[in-house]
């Protein structure tokens, strides 16, 4: 069996939809499974709508609401007939009262817990996927449907619901039945509680589903198919130069994804690594077009050590730094730092210390308050706001004797607050202004693509 999974941006409106069940129709002797996530930004509108709900601004919640529902229904009406039109309908109907009596709900108590919000954003892959698995049968696909929610199993962490790989596994294999000849359709990004409440995988988490599924299927490869021709030198909305990237290791795409290249979501390269299962990156607008392959860490050419694969960049970076004289000589140090971040639940990114002073590089600042007070018993603490990461990815990259001159020439007015080589073997990271982020992209990218 094979894996395919549209993002939203490959099932935008009736015409790509019409694309991605053209590729799956041309796959049907692989037993294809498809993963789909919310059409265009159906999920940021439902987000803003779970904003307005927590608000009480209930009329501007319903606008949206009305918009979303016009969107969708124009798709339906657009390419559905006789039963499936009405079949199709009826589910959507029933969608939209459910959703349409959670706003309302939400909107007079004021409150949107992050149970609440995933409930909220679960539709949008619950819309995209019933009116695909409706096309679909239109066009003579045998079709079977599946809620994710039946399959993929996660703890409460709602927004961010991480997965029990050993319950979700049971679940996927005693409910997804590939078969040559027949298409299963299941949404993206969205889970469920052991007790069945809806929890998401987190934005961008359709990626995720893929690989857990492709995984607990054995599947012979998971394809993501996108907009763009599979993973590029830089993201080709600010490099309009980027050339695809043919072919790069797990490790290479999993830092990339991690770093910013919205195109691969990080996670997914997890699941896939384990059972060496190929991912493949592809344009549902291009099909053409070879895509990137991603393979195992060390397989492939060895004429890639050392190159430069691509250059991705993570904005509203925040620096923390630590000076302490007690740091002097001693041990221990670092580690009583890390338990603070680790007690926050907050993630480092970047590294760099000297003898007295620690800085590290973190993205998510909900704590940031709490983490200071704490620092300030270990020394003098500050924090600099308004960074990006800017991240070269390629294997081995620290083998390339001039890449650092390559780096500092390119960028010779942007000043580089913090670097860090060597650490990973894939990557050279470093910090500058976030209003600098785009000129670094392009002036690296010329000096070293174009
Ligand atoms: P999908 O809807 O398929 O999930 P996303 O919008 O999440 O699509 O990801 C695709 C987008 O990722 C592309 O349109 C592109 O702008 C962006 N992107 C960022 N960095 C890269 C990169 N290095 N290679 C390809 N695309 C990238
Ligand atoms: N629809 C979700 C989002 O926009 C998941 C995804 O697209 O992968 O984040
Ligand atoms: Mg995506």
């Amino acid at each position: 069996m094979v894996i395919l999974k549209f993002g939203g941006t490959s099932v935008r409106d009736a015409e790509w939809i019409n694309k991605a069940l053209e590729i799956v129709k041309s796959q049907l002797d692989r037993a294809p499974v498809m993963i789909v996530s919310a059409m265009g930004k159906t999920t940021d509108k439902l987000q803003e709508i779970a904003h307005l709900a927590e608000k009480g601004m209930r009329e501007k919640a319903d606008n949206i609401f009305q918009d979303l529902k016009e969107a969708h229904f124009s798709v339906i009406h657009s390419f559905l007939t006789n039963e499936n039109l009405s079949s199709c309908l009826a589910a959507m109907d029933i969608l939209f009262i459910e959703l349409k009596s959670i706003i309302k709900g939400l909107s007079y108590l004021r409150e949107c817990t992050p149970r609440s919000n995933d409930a909220i954003l679960s539709f949008g892959e619950l819309f995209s996927t019933t009116i695909i698995a409706h096309r679909a049968r239109e066009i003579k696909i045998d079709t079977a449907f599946i809620d994710s929610r039946e399959i993929i199993k996660t703890d409460d962490q709602f927004t961010h619901a991480v997965v029990d790989e050993n319950v979700t596994h049971s679940c996927i294999r005693g409910k997804i039945k590939p078969q040559k000849g027949k298409l299963t359709v299941a949404q993206g990004f969205i889970a469920s509680t052991k007790e069945g409440i809806t929890t998401t995988l987190g934005r961008g988490g359709s990626d995720y589903t893929a690989s857990i599924i492709g995984a607990a299927c054995h599947a012979e490869e998971i394809q993501i198919w996108t907009d763009v021709d599979g993973i590029m030198s830089s993201d080709p909305r600010i490099i309009p130069k980027a050339k695809t990237v043919a072919e790069i290791s797990y490790k290479e795409a999993a830092e990339l994804a991690y770093f910013g290249a919205r195109v691969i979501h990080p996670s997914t390269i997890q699941p896939a690594i384990n059972l060496g299962i190929p991912v493949l990156v592809k344009n549902t607008g291009n099909p053409q077009s070879m895509g990137t392959r991603i393979i195992a860490n060390g397989e492939g050419k060895d004429r890639s050590i050392g190159l430069l694969k691509a250059i991705a960049f993570k904005k509203g970076i925040t620096i923390i730094n630590i000076t302490s004289y007690r740091m002097l000589l001693a041990y221990g140090f670092l580690r009583m730092i890390f338990d603070i971040f680790e007690k926050y639940k907050t993630s480092v990114d970047l590294v760099s210390t000297s003898e007295v002073s620690v800085s590290m590089t973190i993205d998510n600042t909900s704590q940031l308050e709490s983490i200071e007070k704490d620092l300030k018993a270990a020394g003098n603490v500050s924090v600099e706001n308004n960074l990006s990461i800017i991240c070269l990815v390629g294997q081995g990259l620290w083998r390339d004797p001039q890449i650092l001159s390559k780096v500092y020439g390119a960028l010779d007015s942007i000043p580089i607050r913090m670097i860090s080589l060597g650490a990973s073997d894939t990557n050279l990271s470093f910090v500058v202004p976030d209003n600098e982020a785009e000129n670094t992209i392009k002036c690296l990218h010329k000096v070293f693509f174009e």
